[in-house]
């Protein structure tokens, strides 16, 4: 990397440290470009550190259900095994209800004979295995506490230009690239003139962590109601038995103004109130954590490429939480961008024009768009209290759940295969 103190010089710039950013930074090390990586954020938590602890009963309010494909991307950036070795948690079966009604479907990874069906991971495991491996990569520089705040673009009088990002630090990056991985409101986004269509639910997804009286059995759960959805998931505990394997972090997603009542409830009454919308099935809940709570949006930016820029992540497409999928999405993404920034270092092409990074938007775009529709969907399916509507959602979890075919296509799909 080309420095002096306000001037810096780099092929490719990535404004966003989240698990998005930091994957496709480890993803592109070590082909012989010089990467910038800059998070508005603190460091977070280091490896070592999550590993002295993991054995605490102390879990990140935040976590992902991560798909087999996402694992196998971590296994290729080589930090699957120390994420699994820490402390994560295989789900072999998945219960889904509709809370007002009778339809029901179950899955297990013995249905498309596999092992599990995904893992619960906590974010902050992730990043500081991302970070740790990230922190070791020649070429790779990594800037916390900074952020992008302006971007203009400087005329070389070739096809691609330049992108001459302004730091908050006072410092003018120049780079060939710009990679948007700055998360739901990313300024990269808004300020490259993108495009985005957007939906507002009008709902919170309350997330944070509960100790059970009944074990989880390694099950994630989910109730429908047509105010949101409800999930438990499993969470593990290195050195304690099955039987008290009973933390679940918990996705509470309410229409706002029952959200809003909700987060002032003292821990009693929430602990309670949470039990009931569970209906009870793993029991009372003996504990809770500090609860937080996020605004709800599905938005979708109308193109992810411009000469010189691109997004990840959910810089490109915030979804609704209810299936889990954001961070595997963002993963899907990064292993897209990387492999045709790679191809095209091949070839000898220039990584940064429009044409070429066009194909990673083919590669990705029709993907994201589907998952985004079916969640639109689900949201609508579930979201109605319509008798008609509710006969028909009960009638073909019921049918779906008879049906192995069905059933398997079904669980592929939320494995991610
Ligand atoms: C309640 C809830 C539950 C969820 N559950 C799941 C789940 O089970 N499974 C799943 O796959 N997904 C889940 N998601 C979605 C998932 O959290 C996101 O998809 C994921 O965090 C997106 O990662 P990202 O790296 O793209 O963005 P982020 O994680 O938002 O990271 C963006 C980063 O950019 C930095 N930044 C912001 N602005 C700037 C700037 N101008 N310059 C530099 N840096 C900047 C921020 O500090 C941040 O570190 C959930 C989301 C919610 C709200």
């Amino acid at each position: 990397m080309n420095t002096n103190t306000q001037q810096i010089q780099v092929d490719i710039l990535i404004a966003g440290g989240g698990p998005t950013g930091l994957a496709l930074a480890c993803a592109l090390a070590g082909n012989g470009l010089d990467i910038l990586l800059v998070d508005a954020g603190k460091e977070g938590i280091s490896f070592n550190t999550f590993a002295a602890q993991a054995g605490q009963p102390h879990f990140d309010t935040r976590v992902s259900a991560l798909t087999v494909t996402s694992q196998q991307f971590l296994e290729s950036l080589d930090i699957w095994n120390k994420i699994a070795n820490t402390r994560i948690c295989p789900y072999h079966e998945m219960q889904v209800w509709d809370g007002e009604g009778t339809g029901s479907i179950h899955f297990t990874a013995a249905e498309i004979h596999a092992d599990c069906l995904g893992h619960i991971v906590e974010n902050n495991l992730v990043a500081a295995a991302l970070m740790q491996r990230a922190s070791a990569q020649s070429g790779l520089t990594l800037k916390h506490e900074d952020q992008v705040t302006r971007i203009d673009f400087e005329d070389t009088g070739k096809p691609s230009a330049r992108v001459v990002a302004r730091l908050a630090s006072g410092a003018d990056v120049t780079a060939r690239l710009l990679v948007g991985a700055d998360g739901a409101n990313s300024f990269v986004r808004q300020q490259g003139g993108f495009n985005t269509r957007e939906w507002e639910y009008g709902h919170q997804a309350i997330v944070t962590t509960v100790k059970t009286a009944l074990p989880h059995q390694f099950t994630a759960w989910q109730r429908f109601m047509h105010t949101g959805p409800l999930a438990f998931l499993p969470l593990y505990l290195p050195g304690a038995d099955a039987a008290d394997q009973r933390y679940c972090s918990i996705v509470w997603s309410c229409v706002t103004e029952g959200a809003d009542g909700i987060m002032t409830l003292d821990d009693a009454a929430f602990r309670h109130r949470l039990g009931a919308a569970f209906e009870f099935r793993l029991g009372e809940i003996q504990e809770s954590d500090k609860r937080l709570s996020f605004p709800l949006w599905q938005r979708h930016a109308t193109d992810y490429v411009q000469a010189n820029m691109a997004l990840v992540g959910d810089a490109a497409h915030t979804i609704h939480p209810l299936a889990g999928q954001g961070v595997n999405l963002g993963f899907a993404d990064v292993q897209a961008l990387s492999a045709v920034i790679r191809e095209a270092l091949g070839r000898g092409e220039d990584f940064a024009t429009h044409q070429v990074l066009s194909r990673y938007q083919r590669r990705r775009k029709a993907a994201n768009l589907g998952m985004m529709a079916a969640m639109e969907g689900f949201k609508h399916l579930f979201g109605s209290d319509d008798l008609a509507l509710t006969w028909l959602r009960n009638a073909g979890l019921r049918l779906a759940d008879q049906a192995p075919l069905v059933k398997q296509r079904l669980i592929r799909q939320a494995m991610g295969l």
